[in-house]
């Protein structure tokens, strides 16, 4: 049973993986976007509160979805996120492995998206992952079950934080990422000029900071109309995929320098990875440096717990059930808001502290 409670989607799922292969057995998320709408984004104490009072009823729902079926491992992001609905998720998953008497294990909730993939497809390692949700933008090489190398990350803002942002500053409401891709669609993308960061740059890191206030000046000088806030949306729709495009295609070739699998794949995470437009241009860069595009389902894309089941089922089934912590040492999980990914290689998969 995965739980998942870092930012503000409730989630609650069962999976199982058999010789048939991997099975969703129950998935379900309450979303809280209504309730942080009126502030343009997510509020920390508004998500805990809200985490509380769902969590009891999307645990039963979960459960109950799927069948009841005996558990063996309880799943909890326990970290990086707001600390307070982490805190919520994983003391509600504690509580749980102490009633059962189950192991519980706490997931790095990047590493929920960075294995997402392997949810619906048979997705082998190593591969490279483009991480874009609204707060990381990473470039992995996902080399096994924990084990992750980050080849870039961003300075300041994620994409979808961009996109969120911007967004808000074009009066198109929160959350940011469809609202803009909606409006760009009967834009003029090179109508207004929009700064290209950090070019020429050796390494795979990204930067959108520049990009969000050339975009606000621009939206307070010079957006007056709706053509004109379609031409900025798309202008800054394109910018944002060319920024992803060209850091994906150096990691490409520094993933290629690493590794000789021959057809290796190149996973696209998270919320942003719903963008259309940019999927287009993230399957042209990875047919040609021979890579084939995977991406979730977006349901699988955005924040869900059976992405954190699947990474609590793949580390059990690679260390064994004999190597679990037992349900006592579990109760020493801790809950961090930050928690870097490839620390979570670095100590080899400290799952539990
Ligand atoms: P994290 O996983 O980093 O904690 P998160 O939970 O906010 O962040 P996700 O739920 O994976 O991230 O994704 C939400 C983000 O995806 C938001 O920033 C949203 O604007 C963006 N997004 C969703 N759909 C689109 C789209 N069609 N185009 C661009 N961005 C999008
Ligand atoms: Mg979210
Ligand atoms: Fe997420």
């Amino acid at each position: 049973m995965g739980i998942e409670s870092s930012c503000d989607e409730t989630a609650v799922a069962v999976v199982r993986r058999d010789d048939a292969g991997t099975h969703v057995l129950s998935s379900v998320i309450h979303s809280q976007v209504m309730q942080h709408k009126a502030y343009g984004g997510v509020v920390p104490e508004i998500a805990a509160r809200s985490h509380v009072e769902t969590i009891d009823d999307l645990a039963r729902q979960a459960l109950e979805d799927a069948g009841h079926p005996p558990l063996d491992l309880v799943a909890a992001t326990s970290g990086p996120g707001l600390i307070g609905g982490v805190m919520v998720g994983l003391s509600f998953a504690k509580g749980f492995a102490l009633a059962r008497g189950l192991p519980l294990i706490g997931i790095n909730h990047l590493e929920g998206h960075a294995l997402s993939a392997r949810l619906t497809e048979d997705v082998a390692f190593p591969f490279l992952l483009l991480l874009i949700s609204g707060g990381h933008c990473q470039l992995l090489s996902v080399k096994g079950v924990g084990d992750y190398e980050r080849l870039g990350t961003t300075i300041d803002d994620a994409a979808g934080e961009a996109f969120d942002k911007i967004a808000k500053v074009l009066g198109l409401g929160y959350p940011g990422g469809p609202a803009l891709e909606a409006c760009a669609k009967t834009g003029d993308a090179a109508r207004f000029t929009l700064p290209r960061a950090l070019l020429g740059r050796k390494d795979c890191d990204f930067s959108f900071s520049g990009l969000k206030t050339a975009a606000a000046m621009i939206a307070y000088e010079h957006v007056k109309t709706e053509q004109d806030r379609a031409d900025l949306c798309a202008g800054v729709q394109a910018a944002i995929a060319r920024q992803l495009v060209e850091r994906s295609e150096r990691a490409m070739k520094l993933f290629r320098e690493q590794t000789d699998v021959a057809d290796p794949a190149f996973v696209v995470a998270g919320g942003v990875a719903a963008n259309q437009a940019l999927r287009t241009a993230l399957t042209a860069i990875a047919q040609k440096h021979g890579f084939t595009l995977k991406a979730p389902p977006l349901k699988y894309c955005t924040d869900n717990a059976a992405m954190i089941a699947l990474a609590g089922l793949e580390h059990y089934q690679k260390l064994g059930k004999g190597a679990l912590p037992d349900t006592a040492s579990g109760m020493s999980t801790i809950a961090r808001p930050r928690w870097p990914l490839d620390e979570v290689s670095a100590a080899n998969a400290p799952i539990h502290k």
